[in-house]
């Protein structure tokens, strides 16, 4: 690890946990505990506890959990380095490592300095659509039926008709030129510096912390580029942003609309539809799809029907899919588009449309159909391979076979016929299962999956109570866990134990790194709080019961089969191990 275990122990718990997460999550106080609505999935009741005692969240939605370092490197989005970094600026504590803390102090107040500069310029560009330079913005805003109160909560704005006024501005203002530049706002040629954006109606970007992180600029009359954007700086990636995110998921609705430009997203919001989001001028990016799972479960694909709009959605479908999204599409007809739509028919209408968003599969399947003479056979063939391929990159398996059987009634084809006639193709069709390489050692010990939650009960029970940790100890020895995870943690736990009376499961979480596996053990240690504290006894003796008798056979099996090969002084051993084993299948026997 980078930092050693003393100073990441300052670090975490010179920040409280409650406090920390309070600045994210409305929490409510209940005793020890706090809940709130959980910043990491989209809910309407609270499922996510914050536990001062213990120092730790848990979310019973999503599975989210952790320490407070945790936390941080979830919502912030940062390596568990740079976490441990920002929580010690945070509580003023000074890492070993002094040049690279000033240099990530740096880049902060870096961040932090060109979120102030694009809230001066979006302040700067609002006034100047309210002034009179501003008619020609507000009269196109009016024409597309924009209103004031709908203007003014996505902030938007005017940059004048002239190359000059916002770097004036900003000179005239005493603000950081280099600054203004470093942000994208003005340009620096051999006269000086000029505006970038001019004589255009002003989108400010957020992010999903409501900060300011660039500008989309659109053309009021003709001229090119129709759109233009801030050019990405360090505060802002188009990659990794959404537009309208930062209200859409306040919404908490458990759909997201994903439309095309900034001007769909704020009709569909001034209409009721505050799920609305857009990608920022580039093809939806897996890191947004990543980021739009956060908030919801499910997206309807909302794209023009025309030729680019249909092949965005092909492109878009594998993305959301990937990321476990359920996918809809749905082209407007009629209009064109859902802003035109709803002026002309109305919210009701709209929203029925969105009830009747076709499955993704269906679009699919659809649109192929439709590129392919499906009165020709070798045509129709074609078609049936190119969906067999879209069926492929599903990585759930239900649903791929789901996708198979829809091919197969779409057509009339028998299903091993079309895998067969794939095959024939040369279509790779993935394993449907990843193949486990066969072993013969007899120490491969699988499990099911309700034999590995016994192991986790098991070992949150012994985390949790020393006198249960050496009960176990006492009755199994310390080759207890199957799952290479909980045997790892059991090692933690019994080094903690060693040193102290109790395990600080807080600072525990600290010994694994990886957020999956903070996650992981977080779930471990918060296994128990499904049961009353009464029946800890009966469900330690459940679980006891089954891990001790397999593990007792596993271990005579192995002993048993190694003694049959082996001599002399080895045999010794092994019997001496195989009495102890025996002892102990006695001895659960009576107590158990
Ligand atoms: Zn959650």
């Amino acid at each position: 690890m980078f930092f050693p275990d003393e100073v990441i122990e300052e670090v975490r718990s010179s920040n409280d946990v409650v406090d920390i997460v309070g600045e994210y999550v409305r929490l409510i106080q209940k005793g020890n505990s706090y809940s709130g609505l959980c910043p990491f999935h989209n809910e309407k009741t609270s499922s996510f506890y914050v536990n001062r005692d213990k120092q730790i969240y848990h979310c019973f939605g999503c599975g989210a959990g952790g320490n407070v370092v945790s936390f941080i490197m979830q919502i912030e989005n940062l390596s568990f380095v740079e976490a441990i970094k920002y929580l010690a600026q945070k509580s003023g504590i000074k890492l070993p490592e002094a040049e690279i803390s000033s240099a990530l102090r740096e880049k902060i107040k870096q961040k932090e300095l060109l979120i102030q500069i694009n809230v001066e310029a979006a302040k700067y560009f609002y006034k100047m659509l309210k002034s009179s330079y501003g008619k020609g913005a507000k009269d196109y805003l009016d024409r597309r039926k924009i209103d004031e109160s709908t203007s003014k909560s996505f902030g938007l704005g005017y940059a004048l008709n002239n190359r000059n006024s916002l770097s004036k501005y900003i000179k005239d203002k005493h603000l950081d030129e280099k600054l203004a530049e470093k942000a994208g706002l003005i340009i620096k040629d051999s006269s000086g510096y000029h505006d970038r954006f001019w004589d255009r109606v002003i989108f400010p970007i957020f992010d999903v912390h409501d900060k300011v992180i660039g500008f989309g600029g659109r053309i009021i009359d003709k001229g090119e580029p129709k759109y233009l954007n801030s050019p990405e700086t360090d505060v802002f990636n188009k990659r990794l942003n959404l537009y309208g995110l930062n209200i859409a998921r306040k919404s908490r609705k458990p759909v997201l609309l994903i439309v095309e430009g900034y001007m769909d997203v704020i009709s569909l919001h001034q209409a009721g539809f505050t799920n609305a989001v857009a990608s920022l001028g580039t093809a939806l990016t897996r890191e947004q799809a990543l980021l739009l799972r956060r908030y919801a479960s499910e997206c309807i694909l909302i794209y023009d029907s025309d030729n680019a709009g249909t092949a965005a959605i092909l492109r878009a479908i594998p993305i959301l899919k990937s990321v476990n999204m359920t996918t809809k599409v749905l082209q407007v007809t009629d209009a064109k588009d859902p802003d035109e739509y709803i002026n002309k028919f109305g919210k009701d209408a709209f929203e029925g449309l969105l009830s009747n968003a076709m499955d993704y599969a269906d679009f699919q399947i659809k649109t192929i159909k439709s590129q392919f003479n499906m009165n020709k056979q070798e045509d129709k063939l074609k078609a049936v391979k190119k969906i067999i391929e879209y069926a492929n990159e599903l990585e759930n398996e239900l649903e791929k076979q789901m996708y198979m059987k829809k091919i197969s009634g779409e057509f009339g084809i028998d299903e091993k016929v079309i895998n067969g006639q794939a095959q024939i193709g040369n279509i790779n069709l993935k394993p449907t299962r990843k193949l486990e390489p066969k072993s013969e050692i007899a120490e491969v010990r699988i499990v099911t999956k309700i034999y590995e939650k016994r192991e986790r009960i098991l070992l949150s029970l012994m985390i949790n109570s020393k006198d249960v940790f050496d009960k176990v100890i006492e009755l199994l020895g310390d080759n207890i866990f199957i799952v290479d995870l909980h045997k790892n943690i059991f090692e933690k736990t019994k080094n903690m134990y060693y040193i102290l009376k109790n395990v600080d499961v807080a600072q525990f979480i600290n010994y694994f790194p990886d957020l999956e596996e903070q996650k992981k053990v977080n779930t471990i240690i918060n296994e128990i709080q499904n049961f009353d504290e009464k029946e800890y006894e009966k469900i330690l003796n459940e679980q006891l019961k089954i891990i001790a008798n397999k593990i007792i056979d596993f271990e005579i099996n192995d002993i048993s089969n190694k003694l049959k090969t082996t001599e002399n002084d080895e045999k010794k051993e092994l019997e001496v191990r195989l009495t102890i084993w025996l002892v102990r299948k006695t001895k659960i026997k009576k107590i158990l």
